[in-house]
């Protein structure tokens, strides 16, 4: 499975504190980020990940392009709910996307843990089938 973790600034230490307690799971997995997030949780965790641009320069962008051609099956998106962002319009089109393609996201710790023990129990196999129809 293909899966994007993304963090807004106030949130990298709660996503970068995430991917150590579930790395034994996130390991099994491809996994993508947007830039700075990507390396703060590769530093924490020797984790292998794919990293794209900065969020504000164009690495949500890049997330929302793979969900687009059907590539990215889960997405942890760390969202900072209370701080305005220079790339609002990224985000929501992230998350938009993510809807238009029915792809599994959470944007908060609690519905990221549920998540990651769907992903342990292979309640995402169906992903699997979707992704072999495009
Ligand atoms: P970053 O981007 O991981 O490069 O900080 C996240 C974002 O703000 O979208």
């Amino acid at each position: 499975m293909k899966i994007a973790l993304i963090a807004h600034d106030k949130k990298k230490p709660e996503m970068v504190n995430f991917a150590i307690a579930y790395q034994d799971i996130l390991k099994a997995h491809e996994l993508y980020a947007t830039g700075t997030t990507g390396k703060k949780v590769n530093a924490a965790t020797g984790l292998t990940i794919h990293c794209f641009q900065s969020g504000p320069l164009g690495g949500d962008q890049q997330i929302g392009a793979m969900i687009a051609s059907n590539e990215m099956d889960l997405v942890i998106f760390l969202r900072d709910p209370l701080t305005a962002q220079p790339h609002e319009p990224d985000v929501n089109a992230l998350l938009r996307l993510s809807d238009v393609y029915r792809i599994p996201l959470a944007t908060n710790l609690a519905s990221a843990e549920i998540l990651m023990f769907a992903l342990k129990h292979g309640e995402f196999h169906w992903r699997d089938l979707v992704s072999k129809e495009s």
